[in-house]
């Protein structure tokens, strides 16, 4: 599969320098503000009336299009999806009034976590590597949703005013290193100049921390988990800053001390316990994440027949995990023999059936893979991983019109996902759609914060389309939403 990150190293920086530049217009227009896990951003205050929530609303996506575009993303539909419905879940029983959310999943094992204005949440794969529990991953969720809710950007305006512009290029360069590994001097040196700018930023926002936590707690324990898994995702936090080096980038920004992990597990103590610790779906998500950070199939694999050998074959999740590795490391038939018990018990199950689809395609059964995704598709018609999966085997079936079709459907409920476009320009193209390509691609730069190619490619669309006067006026209302965007980010 492909992976936005194709990019070549040189996009990086052209898009570091966008990135810097919108962040300084923005800062002299409206008091900008950071959320310190990742630095980000704030866009204004709509109490203020300085912005509308409307346009904090397009500039917290403008915002995202620029961080796609300059960080290595997992295109992984099984764990966007995961990540997806398990906010929007916490989301019901938060305090969130704006619930309209973008996401990001971002190709790091380092453990991170974002939320910025505008509804952007931001997740490193790192963090499944890093929360044991479905209930641990969900404690960060929800403390990253009330500073969403409280509006901790808008109200850390005053604070920042006076040092808003080292702290806008500290936290784009800062979010920017992080994502990219440090590899990039000039970025690193940009960084540490405005590291004391970061420093100062980090105690304002220590009274927002307080709030999230207790917020996130409350918020925790009403969606069903046990509250006792945030002050246990703390104490693994304060191990790993004890133990590593470098700590990760959440710890920096999340300093956690010995009165924050002893105030949340006093309030953890104090709510209704006994709630949902952990899940199989959640451990099978994780083992996606570890097999991609384990040096090679065969590795992955010993360390999950070993989790599988300890239970004596009774652990679902250690089981995925070895069918997947084994099918990564091209041994197929030992696969097959470890998920079907899996197959067998799972029978509806969505990731364990696509592991058998990835098996049978390995195989060359593109027919038995077809009607597995269809079985499924069945009872879940709007389920994003098996219609894209179900594109992805027509498209190695050649069958490019009935592809188009799926795919097609897909993006029309996925609009604002630039990996399902990637993959829609590719199959319009094998499907001869010409003008389908340059509107996909259109739509890909667009999110992927590369306005200058999208506007080429919607000109493309637009020279093919001729007379077709439906077509023409389509192509030409989303050149006007190119203007609109790109008036976004320089008349502030
Ligand atoms: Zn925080």
């Amino acid at each position: 599969m492909h992976s936005t990150n194709a990019l070549p190293i040189k996009r990086l920086n052209a898009a570091v320098l966008r990135g810097l530049m919108l962040a300084l217009v923005v800062s002299v227009a409206a008091p900008p503000l950071a959320h310190a896990d990742y630095n980000l951003p704030s866009l204004g205050d709509t109490s203020s009336s300085i912005m509308s929530a409307r346009q904090e609303h397009q500039l917290g996506r403008a915002w995202l299009s620029m961080l796609r575009g300059a960080v290595p993303t997992m295109d992984d539909p099984l764990l966007k999806d995961f990540i997806e419905g398990h906010v929007y879940s916490l989301v019901e029983t938060s305090q969130l009034a704006d619930r309209r959310l973008a996401f990001v999943l971002i190709d790091s094992p380092e453990l991170n976590a974002f939320a910025a204005p505008g509804g952007v949440v931001g997740v490193n794969g790192g963090l499944f590597l890093n929360a044991y529990t479905e209930a641990e991953f969900a404690s960060v969720m929800a403390h990253e949703l009330a500073h969403l809710s409280q509006r901790h950007f808008a109200r850390n305006l005053e604070q920042q005013e006076r040092m808003r512009i080292p702290m806008m290029t500290a936290m784009l360069a800062g979010v920017i290193l992080a994502a990219a590994g440090g590899g990039d001097a000039g970025i690193a040196a940009l960084a540490s100049t405005q590291a004391a700018a970061i420093q100062e930023q980090r105690r304002f926002s220590r009274q927002n921390e307080q709030e999230a936590d207790r917020i996130g707690l409350i918020n925790l324990e009403r969606a069903g988990y046990d509250p006792e898994a945030m002050p246990d995702m703390f104490e693994r936090l304060a191990q790993m800053g004890r133990f590593n080096r470098t700590p990760p980038e959440f710890l920096l920004t999340h300093p956690v001390t010995q009165s924050r992990i002893s105030d949340s597990r006093n309030r953890a103590e104090q709510l209704k316990n006994g709630g949902q610790r952990d899940s199989v779906e959640y451990q099978m998500m994780r083992a996606r994440v570890q097999l991609r950070h384990e040096q090679s199939p065969g590795l992955a694999a010993q360390r999950f027949r070993i989790l599988l050998d300890e239970h004596e074959g009774d652990h679902a999740a250690a089981r995925y995990g070895l069918a997947l590795a084994l099918t990564l490391g091209g041994q197929h038939d030992e696969a097959v023999g470890v998920l079907e018990p899996l197959l067998a018990a799972q029978q509806g199950n969505v990731a364990v059936n696509l592991a058998a689809a990835e098996l049978d395609i390995n195989r060359g059964d593109l027919d038995q893979a077809l009607a597995r995704v269809d079985r499924l598709l069945q009872v879940n018609p709007d389920n994003y991983p098996l219609q894209e999966a179900k594109a992805d085997i027509l498209l190695r079936a050649r069958r490019y019109a009935d592809a188009e079709q799926v795919i097609n459907r897909l993006a029309s409920q996925r609009d604002s996902d630039p990996d399902v476009w990637y993959l829609a320009a590719e199959i319009r193209g094998l499907a001869g759609n010409i003008i389908g390509v340059h509107t996909a691609r259109a739509e890909y730069f667009m999110l992927a914060g590369d306005l200058d190619q999208a506007a080429e490619q919607l000109d493309l669309a637009a020279m093919r389309a001729g007379d077709d006067y439906v077509r023409r006026a389509r192509i030409q209302a989303r050149q006007e939403y190119l203007i609109e965007q790109r008036a976004i980010i320089e008349n502030l």
